[in-house]
C-alpha cells in the first residue's frame, strides 16, 4: 500500500485490553513514526509511589512523587522503552500491582495536568502514534486520525492474561477480567478527561480481527486521510 509521505498524528484510544498499545506498535513501525505508549507514564509515577511507600489516595503526596520522579521515554527503533528514574521499567510496570492501582493515580487533576505537557511535547514532530485513554479528546484534539478501539471483555480478558503469562506473572482470568472492569469503571467515570470517543473518533473493534486485519484497516484509513 502506497501512502504519501506527508506526517501525521494518530490517537488511539479505548478500554483496557483491547488491544491499542499493540496496534500502535504495528502501525508506527508499518508508517516509520514513533510510538507513544501513555499509559506507560501514568504506570510509572505509580510504580515510584509503590517504591517510596506512598498511598496513591494521598493526593498531595503522589503530587510530589509525580514532580520528584524522573521519568523517560526512550526510542529505541519502533519500541519505546519506559525509564523511571535511570531504570529500565518497562517490563515491571506492567505487574499487577500496578494495574491495581494505576487508575487511583490517573484520575488525579494535578497529575493529569503535568503529564498533558509532557505528552503534547512528543506531537511537536508529528509521525506520531499515541495510545490512551484522553488522546483524541483532550492531549491531540486536533489529530489528523483519531480510532477508538473497542473488544469483548472476555477476548480483552484471555488477551491479557496470555501477555501476563508470555512475562511469567501468575495471574488468573477472573483477577484480570475483575482489573480490566474496574478500571473502566474509574477511567470512564472519573471527572478529569474520562475516557470517551471522540466525536470525529473511527470505532475499530477488535474481537474478531486477527492483528494483520488490525492493521490493514488501520492503514487504510491512514491512507485516507493522507490522500
Ligand atoms: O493503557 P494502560 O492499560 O497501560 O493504562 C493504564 C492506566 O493509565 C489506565 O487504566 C488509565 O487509568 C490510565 N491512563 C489514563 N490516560 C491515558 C493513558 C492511561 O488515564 N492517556
Amino acid at each position: 500500500m502506497t501512502i504519501s509521505s506527508k506526517k501525521i498524528i494518530i490517537a488511539i484510544d479505548g478500554f483496557s485490553g483491547c488491544g491499542k498499545s499493540t496496534l500502535a506498535k504495528d502501525l508506527s513501525a508499518a508508517l516509520h513514526y514513533t510510538h507513544i505508549d501513555t499509559g506507560a507514564l501514568y504506570r510509572a509515577i505509580t510504580l515510584h509511589c509503590i517504591q517510596h511507600n506512598i498511598n496513591v489516595a494521598d493526593i498531595h503526596s503522589v503530587m510530589a512523587a509525580t514532580t520528584s520522579a524522573d521519568i523517560k521515554l526512550k526510542v529505541e527503533g519502533h519500541t519505546t522503552k519506559t525509564i523511571l528514574n535511570g531504570e529500565d521499567v518497562t517490563d515491571r510496570i506492567k505487574n499487577p500491582d500496578v494495574a491495581a492501582k494505576v487508575s487511583e493515580v490517573a484520575k488525579i487533576s494535578s497529575v493529569r495536568a503535568h503529564l498533558k505537557a509532557l505528552q503534547q511535547s512528543f506531537g511537536e514532530q508529528k509521525g506520531i502514534v499515541m495510545d490512551g485513554r484522553d488522546i483524541g479528546t483532550v492531549i491531540f484534539p486536533q489529530a489528523e486520525l483519531k480510532l477508538f478501539i473497542i473488544a469483548d471483555i472476555e477476548e480483552r480478558s484471555r488477551r491479557r492474561l496470555l501477555e501476563m503469562e508470555e512475562k511469567g506473572v501468575s495471574y488468573t482470568i477472573e483477577e484480570v477480567k475483575a482489573n480490566l472492569l474496574k478500571r473502566d469503571h474509574i477511567d470512564s467515570s472519573r471527572e478529569v478527561a474520562p475516557l470517551k470517543r471522540a466525536d470525529d473518533a473511527i470505532i475499530i473493534d477488535t474481537t474478531y480481527l486477527s492483528r494483520q486485519d488490525q492493521l490493514e484497516k488501520a492503514l487504510s484509513l491512514v491512507k485516507e486521510v493522507k490522500n
